[in-house]
C-alpha cells in the first residue's frame, strides 16, 4: 500500500484539475461569455457578448461583494467556485447556456439554447470520459473546472495542446530555435491534449524520446515529442482536447518542454504557430495546407 500511495503521489499531474483561469476586464472569448451567462443566472442583467467591459466588471464586483469575496472585478480561483452552478439533464436557463458554451470549446457543436437535453448530456459524458472525470452527466465543480481551465478549442474542433494556465498567448508565437517549422512550448510536467480528432500512434526515437503521432483522417499529422508518459493506447481514436500524455524531458531535450511539428496532408512540414494562435484566440483556424513553411513565429 505504501508503494502504491507513493506512486500515486509522485506520478506527475495524475488526476490534477487545470487551474481556474483569471478572466478580467479586456478579456474576450468563450470564457468571458461563460462568466456573463453565469452572472445572468445570478440575476445580473448584462449582455453575454464575450467582451469583458465595464458593465461585466461592475457585475463581477457586485457578485464578489455579495459573496464575501475580494471585490477586485476579476473572476479567478476564489470567484469561479461561487459563480458556477451544477447543471444536469432537465436543467434550463443561463447556467445551461454557460455549460453549452464551454462544451462547444471542445467541439461539441451544441445549440446554446439553455435546454439541457439528450445532446448536451451526451456531450458532457463524452467530455468527462475523455478527461478522466466521473462520467455522470452532471456539470459539477470538477467538470466546470476542467472545462473552463482546459485548453478547449476555438471553432473547427481544434483544442490547445496544453491547459491555458500552462502557456500564454505569446508562448504560442515563438519560433523554433533552429528555424525549422516546429514549436517548443517550455513547460514542466503537465497534461498534454490532442489538438484534433485523430488516431494516436505511439512513436519513439532518440531525438523525439517518448512521442505521439496524431494522424487525422485526411492524412495530416501532428507530432508531440519529449513526453514523460503517454495516456492513450497505440492506435486509439482521440478527439480534440483528449488528454494524451504528460509533457517531459525524454529524447534530445535540454529541459522539460513539448515539441510540436505539423505535416499537412501533402507531407509538407508547416509552422504550428498561426494555428495555435487561432485556437488560443477562439477564431476560425487556418487550413493546414495554408500554413507557412518557414519564418515561423516571431
Ligand atoms: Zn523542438
Amino acid at each position: 500500500m505504501a508503494v502504491l500511495a507513493a506512486m500515486f503521489l509522485f506520478s506527475p499531474s495524475a488526476n490534477a484539475l487545470p487551474a481556474w483561469p483569471n478572466v478580467g476586464q479586456g478579456a474576450t472569448g468563450p470564457n468571458v461569455t461563460t462568466v456573463q451567462y453565469l452572472l445572468r443566472h445570478h440575476g445580473h442583467g448584462i449582455a453575454a457578448d464575450g467582451e469583458f467591459g465595464p458593465a461585466t466588471k461592475s457585475a463581477v464586483v457586485a457578485f464578489q461583494s455579495a459573496n464575501g469575496l475580494t471585490a477586485d472585478g476579476t473572476v479567478g480561483a476564489q470567484t469561479w467556485p461561487k459563480l458556477i452552478v451544477s447543471v444536469r439533464q432537465g436543467s434550463t436557463g443561463e447556467a445551461v447556456r454557460a455549460a453549452q458554451t464551454q462544451l462547444n470549446r471542445y467541439g461539441s457543436g451544441l445549440a446554446v439554447d439553455g435546454q439541457f437535453g439528450a445532446a448536451t448530456d451526451r456531450a458532457v459524458r463524452t467530455f468527462q470520459g475523455a478527461h478522466g472525470l466521473a462520467v455522470d452527466g452532471v456539470v459539477g465543480p470538477q467538470t466546470w473546472q476542467t472545462l473552463v481551465g482546459g485548453g478547449g478549442g476555438g471553432t473547427g474542433g481544434w483544442a490547445l495542446p496544453l491547459d491555458r494556465a500552462a502557456a500564454g498567448r505569446s508562448d504560442y508565437n515563438v519560433g523554433h530555435w533552429d528555424g525549422t517549422p516546429a514549436i517548443d512550448l517550455i513547460v514542466s510536467y503537465v497534461p498534454a491534449y490532442s489538438m484534433t480528432a485523430s488516431r494516436a500512434e505511439h512513436y519513439s526515437s532518440t531525438t523525439c524520446g517518448i512521442g505521439l503521432r496524431l494522424v487525422r483522417s485526411d492524412g495530416a499529422r501532428i507530432v508531440y515529442c519529449h513526453l514523460s508518459a503517454r495516456s492513450v493506447a497505440n492506435g486509439a481514436s482521440v478527439s480534440a482536447g483528449t488528454r494524451v500524455g504528460t509533457t517531459g524531458d525524454t529524447g534530445n531535450s535540454g529541459a522539460p518542454h513539448l515539441h510540436i511539428e505539423i505535416r499537412s496532408a501533402d507531407g509538407v512540414k508547416r509552422c504550428p504557430q498561426p494555428l495555435l494562435l487561432a485556437i488560443y484566440d477562439g477564431v476560425t483556424p487556418p487550413s493546414l495546407s495554408s500554413l507557412p513553411t518557414s519564418n515561423c513565429g516571431s
